[in-house]
């Protein structure tokens, strides 16, 4: 008998599916108000979740739902800082045969 393994699914706060939290990519806001991308979905701090594709990032930055997620104010340079972070995993990830 197969096991049913339950996964932990968590909702993207740019097209609002909810999705296998693997697939999902988690930003953390850090006890320190410091706002970084957690690649492996352990840091401490307040968390939300977003697709692996510009797209949903797009939606969720032009509604300002990063902020409201996490229910901060992210100022211009620190979201200009993520934007480059999340740009940099999206190429990873579409690049062919990276493993994952
Ligand atoms: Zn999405």
């Amino acid at each position: 008998m197969e096991k049913i393994k339950k996964v932990p699914m968590r909702r993207c706060i740019g097209c609002r599916e909810t999705k296998p939290k693997k697939e999902l990519i988690r930003i953390v806001l850090s006890p320190e108000n410091k706002i970084f991308i957690d690649l492996k979905g352990k840091a401490n701090g307040r968390g939300t979740y977003i697709c692996y594709n510009d797209k949903c990032f797009i939606e969720a930055l032009k509604k300002k739902r990063i902020s409201y997620a996490l229910k901060t104010e992210i100022d211009t340079d620190e979201l200009d800082r993520l934007k480059t972070e999340i740009n940099v995993l999206l190429k990873q990830e579409t690049m062919p045969g990276s493993g994952r």
